[in-house]
């Protein structure tokens, strides 16, 4: 007898196997199963039919029922999720859940379920209604029924104020009967609802821009890689015109009747965006992210999923939608952080989009101003094909090189030096607006007693309260803990308490004393709350002219602002002297896509940026030739010092409200590994078991223990081998851990 092997939501590793549901026609692999587990029912997916299990079939249970008619995941799509659950070492249950729509995990049918309309009967049409005397509604439901040429919905029956007894006493008299249409109409005579109507011949809605020379290069090569596996990097200024070529190469992938998915960050998925996709394209275009109800979520996945969506928008789990023509998969601004998925699977969205392209067999294409070290570094050993745009199709338009504003003996006001606010009065002079990045929200970082020193901290973390103004709070932003501000110090009594350092409250703060007429627009986490929130701030910013744009680094991600001629950053300091090996490079990074937003239309721009080590060569490389060259150096660093991309890592994770837990667990973890590599050697290299940078963060204790390799198997056996042993260690009941392949960042 056949049996059901399935993936089900619970951290164990591995699959569990079921006897097939009774009476019940054997489903395909791909459908979701509810089965007994425990003394609970969990939804799953069924990975395959199996003739053998390791538990003997007695003692196996029978799944209750099959939610799917047909597969949600074709065969080659549920060997991505295995492999997905494989190379991050997580159970495949986990992977499954991020795959899937919230919905369609909770159990929801994948179509939904048709409205039922009422008729009447024969007996009903022939019934003569003053029959029904002393049941004057139900005979003027009849009536309704007589009028109405379709049979209505039953809840605009409702809605006329009926209810629904009195449809079901007519039910029972055999007066009316209810059918829904769609899928399993009854047969009873009704029109059957138009089927969606085939695609219009035509790709293009609009005429697509003529490309400059350097674009219609790129595009060659890219189209010439159409129908197989070929990894490009696109690396190209800010509005050099990247997302025209996407458009170009999406174009022709619609042409030969295949789907595209492009990934963006969480960010720039604004409505502009997704508009001019759909402008573009006589063809459904999606949008997949954390801004949609389950509902609209689950219609998108669906279309995409049955092929009727052309183009699938998405922001970093939209890298798991099954998409069965696909035809090329674009990842933009594929250094972003957000495509790194930080808790439960903890993947990375643009190496997957890699790893799905090189499986179905299409290119794929990551695109950039600023690209990661790791994409630079295939781009540059050949592995992915490297492509530039140099220049920003409107020729005249010098990108401008950013000046470094030396801050160090200068007096600031809320983060401004004079020199800076003189900068800024000149642009606003001449009726431009002026972008000012500040990466850090609130009023100020850090309150501080004047007379003992005492500083405001959280009493669940080792970090310091922010100062917010507006409302007036202490909050700090690891564990969310807010406090109202103390009337005095709580050390020494003394009544005054100072603010140091500025976020972009202080900031707003200091620019309306100096610029009282000027409208200033405020982007952050604060002042950007709910679904449509930043459009309304982005709409805002047209009318702003002159006008201050200041905001945190959602400002900084892919809008665009043609009127801004300044742009400048408050403080360049934070991550270049940080313990965070990845610090410089997400700092040149946000330097430059700041840098990319002055001038963008037919005014010259200007770039400034404050610090206080205006002679760090970094910098200095950075401003006089460009991102690429400082993330050469960056990496050649990263391979003296044997640091991804030219080394592997993982990192195992532990927290507990006991650091005696933490410790347990992380020492004995440290041991197995340590005499796994005696047992058998491989080139991993052991590193902690250490604090976390930020020991106690939530009211818990971290620690972290570091695995670092030149090759990835070794890295990957050794892990393969800790886990059974980890999974059922006492040690690992008292505290939670996590792993981290590939991590980010190393918090
Ligand atoms: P990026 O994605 O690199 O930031 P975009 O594709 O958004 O760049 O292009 C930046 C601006 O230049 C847009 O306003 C776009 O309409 C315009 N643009 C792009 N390509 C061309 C072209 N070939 N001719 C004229 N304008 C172009
Ligand atoms: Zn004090
Ligand atoms: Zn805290």
């Amino acid at each position: 007898m056949p049996l059901l092997r399935v993936a089900l939501p619970t951290p164990l590793r591995r699959l569990f196997d079921y006897l097939p549901a009774k009476g019940q026609r054997l489903p395909e692999p791909g459908v979701r199963v509810q089965v007994p587990f425990g003394n609970r029912q969990l939804i799953g997916l069924l990975i395959e039919l199996v003739d053998e299990s390791a538990i003997p079939v007695s003692k196996l249970k029978a799944a209750r029922d099959y939610l799917d008619r047909q597969p949600l995941f074709e065969r080659e799509h549920l060997d991505f999720l295995l492999w997905v659950a494989h190379y991050y070492h997580q159970p495949v249950g986990e992977v499954v859940q991020v795959a899937l729509p919230n919905l369609l995990r909770q159990g929801q049918a994948l179509h939904p379920p048709q409205q039922p309309r009422w008729q009447l009967t024969k007996a009903g049409e022939a019934l003569d209604t003053s029959e029904l005397k002393r049941a004057p509604r139900q005979a003027q439901l009849i009536e309704l029924l007589k009028r109405r040429q379709t049979a209505p919905l039953q809840k605009e029956i409702l809605a006329a104020g009926f209810n629904l007894s009195q449809l079901k006493t007519l039910e029972e008299k055999e007066l009316v009967e209810s059918f829904t249409l769609g899928r399993k109409t009854q047969g009873v005579g009704l029109p059957v609802l138009p089927v969606e109507e085939p695609p219009p011949k035509e790709v293009l809605a609009e005429i697509p821009l003529k490309l400059t020379d350097e674009q219609d290069e790129v595009l060659d090569k890219l189209l010439a890689g159409l129908g197989h596996f070929q990894p490009n990097l696109l690396l190209g200024v800010t509005g050099s015109g990247k997302t025209e070529v996407y458009l170009q190469l999406i174009q022709k992938v619609l042409e030969r009747g295949q789907q595209a998915l492009v990934l963006i960050p969480e960010i720039g998925l604004t409505p502009q965006t997704l508009g001019r996709f759909q402008k573009r394209f006589n063809r459904r275009v999606v949008a997949l992210h954390s801004g949609l109800t389950d509902r609209e979520r689950l219609n998108a996945w669906r279309a995409a999923s049955e092929g009727k969506a052309a183009v699938v928008l998405g922001t970093r789990s939209a890298v798991f939608t099954p998409l069965p023509k696909l035809g090329v998969i674009i990842v933009d601004e594929e250094h972003d952080a957000s495509f790194k998925q930080q808790d439960s699977v903890r993947y990375q969205a643009r190496d997957l989009a890699v790893m799905r392209a090189k499986r179905a067999q299409v290119p794929v294409l990551l695109g950039s101003a600023t690209p990661s070290l790791e994409s630079l570094a295939h781009g540059l050993s050949r592995q992915y094909r490297l492509h530039h745009l140099k220049q920003r199709p409107e020729e005249h338009i010098e990108i401008p090189q950013p000046k470094l504003l030396d801050i160090r003996s200068r007096k600031l006001q809320g983060g401004f030096s004079e020199p800076l606010i003189k900068v800024i009065s000149k642009h606003l002079e001449a009726g431009n607006q002026v972008l000012i990045l500040l990466n850090r929200r609130g009023f100020a970082p850090v309150l501080m007693c004047t007379e003992c020193g005492w500083i405001a901290g959280c009493q669940n973390c080792d970090a310091r309260m922010t100062w917010h103004r507006e409302p007036s709070k202490l909050h700090c932003h690891h564990c969310d803990t807010q406090q109202p501000l103390p009337p005095a110090c709580p050390q020494c009594g003394h009544s005054e308490l100072h603010p140091l350092g500025s976020g972009t409250e202080r900031a707003e703060e200091t620019l309306q004393e100096r610029f009282p007429d000027i409208p200033i627009i405020r982007i952050d986490r604060d002042s950007v709350r709910g679904r449509t929130a930043l459009q309304e701030k982005l709409d805002q910013i047209i009318h702003a002219k002159p006008g201050i744009l200041l905001g945190t680094q959602m400002l900084a991600k892919g809008h665009h602002f043609p009127d801004v001629t300044l742009a400048t950053v408050l403080d360049a300091d934070h991550g270049l002297y940080s313990s965070d090996p990845r610090a410089m490079e997400r700092t040149a990074q946000l330097l430059i896509q700041v840098a990319g937003r002055a001038g963008r239309a037919e005014k010259p721009g200007e770039v400034v940026i404050q610090t206080h080590h205006s002679d760090d060569p970094r910098l200095e490389k950075l401003c006089v030739d460009g991102y690429e060259a400082l993330a050469k150096d960056l990496l050649e660093e990263r391979r003296k010092t044997h640091w991804p991309p030219y080394a592997y890592l993982a990192i195992w994770r532990a927290e507990a409200p006991k650091t005696q837990a933490v410790e347990e667990l992380m020492q004995v973890l440290a041991q197995e590994a340590r005499a796994s590599l005696q047992t058998n050697p491989e080139p991993v290299t052991l590193l902690g078991p250490v604090p976390a940078p930020m020991e106690r963060r939530q009211g818990r204790y971290h620690m972290q223990l570091l695995f670092h390799a030149e090759k990835r198997a070794p890295l990957h056996r050794l892990i393969a081998r800790l886990l059974p042993w980890l999974e059922t260690a006492p040690e690992a009941r008292k505290a939670r851990w996590s792993l981290d392949i590939d991590p980010d960042d190393l918090f």
